[in-house]
């Protein structure tokens, strides 16, 4: 949170910019995405800017954010950086954990984070039509989804979401002991395999994204939220 706001106050305006310039609570971050801002970032450049939310967010030192401001400001055009495919988990929404606002990042969410072509077809309007520069695909610790296709659960419509984890059940070998969420070593490598299967999913099922990461105007990428700790890793 800010703490130079209460002892503005008191204070020139020359040491208010002082503050601000120093390292005060206007970080640029805190600034909502401009169409110039985000033509002028590179994919790189974007996965920088996840990387240092993400800090600032397991540190305690989330931005501060004026949010009728922010509505304001993206009432006539919205220019998000990055799209975060997410589980619905109500413990890793991305706005929160990468610190962003309004305007700032596309998030598709579906239970297990994989993706069907719905979440591939907004992907494109996310990136090709809308401009942002990085897909990831964030799963995480802990996942309901990825522990009910450890054990091949079925119920209602939710088995349409367990079957299309199986893959990556299938998938994981070498891993010692119960091939079931009873095994966090096992429910770990599904998790990860899950999440690079997704990645390969959209590259396969989306010439358009595929031809925009070759072409360098999009990267692709993997990442993994631990819920005991707040930090994202990213996947090579
Ligand atoms: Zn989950």
């Amino acid at each position: 949170m800010c703490i130079a706001r209460p002892i503005l106050r008191n204070v020139t305006p020359m040491a208010v910019l002082l503050i601000v310039v120093l390292g005060g609570c206007a970080a640029p971050s805190s600034i909502t995405m401009t169409k110039e801002a985000q033509q002028a970032m590179t994919p790189d450049q974007a996965l920088e800017r996840l990387r240092e939310g993400n800090d600032r967010f397991a540190k305690g030192a989330s931005t501060h954010r004026d949010y009728p401001a922010q509505v304001r400001a993206t009432a006539n055009g919205q220019y998000p950086y990055a799209v975060v495919l997410s589980c619905i988990d109500s413990r890793c929404p991305p706005e929160i954990l990468f610190d962003e606002g309004l305007g700032d990042i596309f998030v598709p969410r579906v239970a297990g984070n994989y993706a069907p072509v719905d979440l591939v077809g907004s992907m494109e309007f996310a990136t090709r039509l809308a401009g942002a520069k990085l897909v990831v695909v964030l799963g995480h610790t802990e996942c309901g989804a990825i522990k009910g296709a450890c054990d091949g659960a079925e119920m209602g419509n939710l088995t349409t979401v367990i079957a299309a984890l199986q893959p990556a059940v299938s998938e994981v070998q070498g891993v010692e002991g119960p091939r079931t969420s009873s095994n966090p070593e096992f429910v770990q490598a599904v998790t990860e395999r899950n999440v690079r299967r997704t990645v390969e999913t959209i590259r396969t099922d989306s010439p358009i994204l595929r031809e925009m990461e070759q072409s360098g105007q999009l990267e692709i990428v993997g990442a993994i939220y631990d819920v005991r700790t707040g930090r994202v890793q990213f996947l090579n």
